[in-house]
């Protein structure tokens, strides 16, 4: 059985990876389709983030669906055949994190294709994986594999939105169109929001903001005032998702807020420098976001019931034999959104 497995930085390569046992609690999933996250990105040209680091190889991968092969002699509700979504997120169900109903926080999580913890928790990039069986979703008939692999970040945004409260009626910006700032779009507009304004430094992916329903889609670098009657009366925006990981992104940010204004962070940007004097007088809520619990299941369901439509996000898939190529195309921003591997388990 095979994997895509990062050695080091830029050594990335599809090679043998072992049969994995299988536990009575635990199922053996036929991967079909894995998409390239950023932090897949960042392991493969960096060898990881911020203190984060490759120390053995392993499996990327932590979006991804499949088809159930095999099932522990514990595991009841679910059938060899069946297709599912993969929650990468295994919270250990009994620290003080997971009692109060804060699994994202776990103090013993196994986050599957993470080097956080040693030895690392290898990922979805395989032929086959076994995952506990409380990690599975069954999907609607009508959602291919392809958007089934979307589930895990369309679940970053809908906890993203959790974080920053109702957005019934508010003004939201979104910094930042990758395919975080895109779910965001369509987390947005889904949840009632009256003016979605996005902004990024590449035009081809605000092109596609638009067709999502963004109401206006800035290149702020192409058109650096174009933000500018959003400053009016001390700030336009009720929310912002600051989906880009940029400084200069949540800075220039703080001056279209409104006061009172939520900044929900979701990208990883390492250091910055703020302007505390701004966010102190503006009264301004700087939130955290981090990955998702309960938002995986409400993902599954709401693509399946066609209430978020997310196909139009998946640029181009490739065979996982080919995983070098797929991590470069998706390091390019001018041709690609969500860039997947096939992986041949079921159609997709
Ligand atoms: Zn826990």
């Amino acid at each position: 059985m095979r994997g895509v497995v990062i050695h080091a930085p830029k050594d990335l390569r599809v090679e043998d990876v072992g049969v994995p046992l299988l536990g009575a609690d635990e199922v053996l999933v036929r991967v079909a389709v894995g998409g390239i996250c950023g932090s897949d990105l960042h392991y493969y040209h960096h060898g990881g983030f911020g203190t984060v680091r490759v120390r053995e190889p392993m499996a990327l991968g932590h979006e991804f669906s499949g088809v159930v092969q095999q099932v522990g002699g514990d595991v009841s509700h679910l059938v060899p055949g069946m297709r599912v979504a993969v929650n990468p997120s295994r919270p250990c169900g009994h620290c003080r994190y997971c009692a109060e109903g804060m699994q994202n926080q776990c103090l013993d999580m196994r986050f599957m294709g993470s080097a956080m913890r040693m030895p690392h928790v290898q990922g979805g990039f395989r032929e086959s994986v076994t995952v506990h069986a409380s990690q599975l979703v069954p999907i609607d008939d009508a959602l291919s594999m392809a958007e089934a692999a979307m589930a895990e970040p369309l679940a970053v945004c809908l906890h993203a939105a959790r974080q920053a409260g109702s957005l019934l009626g508010k003004k939201v910006l979104i910094t930042g169109a990758g395919p975080i700032g895109m779910l965001s779009v369509l987390v947005a507009r889904r949840s009632g929001a009256a003016r979605i304004v996005i902004t990024d430094v590449v035009d081809a992916p605000l092109d596609l903001a638009r067709r999502l329903g963004a109401d206006e889609a800035i290149n702020v670098s192409s058109s650096p005032a174009a933000l500018e009657p959003y400053r009016i009366e001390k700030g336009t925006f009720d929310v912002l998702f600051e989906a880009s990981g940029n400084q200069s992104a949540l800075v220039s940010s703080l001056d279209v807020l409104r006061p009172g204004g939520v900044i929900v962070q979701l990208g990883l940007g390492g250091e910055m420098t703020l302007p505390v004097n701004t966010i102190v007088a503006k009264e301004l809520q700087l939130r955290g976001t981090f990955r998702f619990h309960e938002e995986f299941q409400l993902a599954v369901d709401m693509m399946g019931r066609g209430l978020i439509d997310v196909k139009s996000l998946i640029s181009s898939s490739f065979p996982f034999e080919q995983a070098r190529d797929a991590f470069e195309r998706a390091s390019d921003r001018s041709q690609s959104m969500k860039v997947q591997l096939v992986f041949g388990g079921a159609d997709t």
